[in-house]
């Protein structure tokens, strides 16, 4: 484009020039009359003709090439005039032939450009003919037309050649401008996912997590279907946990076995082999649906399995986005595990499971907030292990614990799952009975105190012969109690008198009445 503009250029700046040779010969001409006057008339009608192409250019009534090319046909005329009224094979204007023809070669392609030298080599010895083909004609015009001819040919030639290189020059800049656009949509693409997928690991809860994953798989990668498998902890078994299809979205609150376990797929870990499965399992058209492992911190906690939009083969754009994807999915799960396992742990006792006195407290505390505001009862059981210590002395340390968490599993077994079962310490747990009076609590201890007494727990070495009580005291809130410290002195005098009646009983605050014992260690 740049190259054609500039010729264009050269091409005013010829016609000025020929004018201008023209009226400087006109002027210098020592002739009187004739071929003087001729001379002007010609240069005066040629401006006038350029400038009529040049308006009829501007206002575009014609294809602009079709009229340059038509005015250097109508030069190559007018010149022809030029040398004829200047001294025919003698004159000099013939020079102006070579760069009108350079500028024929360069600007007009294929058989126009050869059209037009050689109807400038036509003009040329129309306008040096004189008659008769004389021998010193012959010699003088033949070689001047030769030299016409080779200026155009090798003009040709060259600007063939620069045609050539501009293009491929143009095709590259082409190819080059079209990989920019595309790095650019994707780096665009890649940085609009990473900040989708940055936002998962502000997402502890797992339930919530998944549902964002799904989210970002149906909206973002429009996917049909997608599938989050996970490993649990300690095991190799893969279970379903969420499942996108179409627009259905499922999380599994109790997640189902999958027929495939991780080892499986422990080709998965290889990202190499991985790729191939997925690029194999696009272009053959086997399956339309690939797994993606979910890697985090090194290990495959999980797999993704999804199905594209489109149904057809899985691009390696696309591949490494929803590797990308599977992986920070897979880096936010594992976090939300661990999160939970956390604060499991800051909230459960280790040895028996349940939870302990720090959440005991803050929950009694939630709870009372709670019957206060529903007008509701609550009762509170404290449960203390008669005798214990015998038991220790007895068969060992280890059975204790062992009957601990017996003893634990009883009480959990006894309540509701509303209920709130925490250890109080040693061998003393603590109960909360939300929405209970006092009777109904007192079913509840009953239940645990005799359960546990006809229980036959394990000892160290399999066997189930060890027979214990368990004391329990037990309170009612509100029952003129006020505050949780006194709920809890309350509860605590409770299982004291519990003890003091001869223990494997069950006594609750304002009651005399006092259970029967029927088992002592
Ligand atoms: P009482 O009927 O008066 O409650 O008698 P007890 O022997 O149960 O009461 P005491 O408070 O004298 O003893 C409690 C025992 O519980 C002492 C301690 O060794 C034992 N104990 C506390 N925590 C654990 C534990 O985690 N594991 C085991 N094996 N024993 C424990
Ligand atoms: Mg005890
Ligand atoms: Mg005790």
């Amino acid at each position: 484009m740049i190259f054609t503009v500039k010729v264009r250029n050269l091409y005013s700046y010829l016609q000025g020039l020929i004018l201008c040779s023209g009226f400087i010969w006109h002027y210098a001409s020592p002739l009187k009359y004739g071929p003087k006057y001729i001379i002007l008339y010609i240069l005066i009608a040629y401006a006038f003709a350029t400038m009529t192409f040049r308006w009829l250019r501007k206002i575009r009534v014609f294809k602009t090439d079709y009229l340059i090319y038509t005015g250097q046909l109508f030069e190559a005329f007018v010149i022809m005039l030029i040398i004829r009224y200047t001294g025919g094979i003698e004159s000099q204007f013939f020079l102006v032939y070579f760069p009108l023809i350079v500028f024929i070669s360069v600007y007009s392609s294929g058989w126009r450009a050869i059209f037009g030298i050689f109807w400038y080599g036509l003009c040329f010895m129309l306008a040096v003919y004189s008659g008769s083909f004389s021998f010193e004609f012959w010699n003088i015009a033949v070689i001047k037309l030769g030299f016409i001819w080779a200026v155009g040919s090798v003009s040709f030639a060259v600007a063939h050649q620069m045609k050539a290189s501009e293009n491929k020059l143009l095709k590259t800049l082409d190819a080059l401008n079209e990989r920019t656009w595309e790095l650019e949509s994707s780096q665009a693409q890649l940085s609009n996912i990473y900040e989708t997928t940055r936002a998962l690991s502000g997402i502890l809860n797992l339930e919530e997590l998944l549902k964002e994953i799904l989210r970002i798989a149906r909206n973002i990668f429009r996917y049909r279907h997608c599938s989050v498998y996970l490993t649990r902890p300690g095991s190799d078994q893969l279970y379903l946990y969420a499942n996108l299809q179409n627009d259905n979205r499922h999380i599994y609150e109790k997640p189902t076995p999958y027929n495939r376990d991780i080892n499986s797929l422990k080709y998965l870990q290889d990202t190499g082999s991985m790729l191939k499965q997925l690029t194999e399992s696009g272009t053959n058209g086997i399956s339309k649906s690939a797994d993606v492992p979910m890697i985090s911190r090194g290990k495959v906690i999980g797999i993704m399995q999804i199905t594209p939009e489109s149904g057809g083969a899985i691009t390696a754009k696309e591949r490494k986005l929803l590797m990308i994807f599977s992986n920070s999915s897979a880096i936010a799960i594992d976090n939300s595990m661990l999160h939970k396992k956390t604060q499991e742990l800051t909230i459960t006792d280790e040895l028996t499971d349940l939870f302990n006195f720090r959440y005991f407290r803050s929950r009694l505390a939630d709870e009372l907030r709670r019957a206060d505001r529903y007008r509701q009862k609550l009762s509170i059981l404290m449960l203390d292990i008669d005798h214990f210590k015998n038991v220790n002395d007895q068969y060992g340390h280890q059975t204790g614990n062992i009957v601990l968490c017996e003893v634990s599993g009883i009480i959990r077994l006894c309540v509701r799952d509303v209920d709130v079962v925490a250890r109080y310490g040693g061998e003393e747990f603590i109960v909360i009975l939300p929405q209970t009076d006092r009777e109904d609590a007192e079913i509840i201890a009953e239940r645990i105190r005799e359960t546990v007494a006809k229980n036959y727990f394990q000892n160290n070495n399999g066997s189930r012969e060890i027979q214990i009580t368990i004391s329990i005291g037990g309170c009612t809130y509100p029952d003129g109690t006020h505050t949780l410290e006194q709920l809890l002195e309350k509860v605590d005098g409770a299982l004291y008198r519990a003890k003091s009646e001869g223990r494997n009983v069950v006594f609750f605050t304002g009651s005399e009445k006092k259970r029967s014992t029927e088992f002592t260690v």
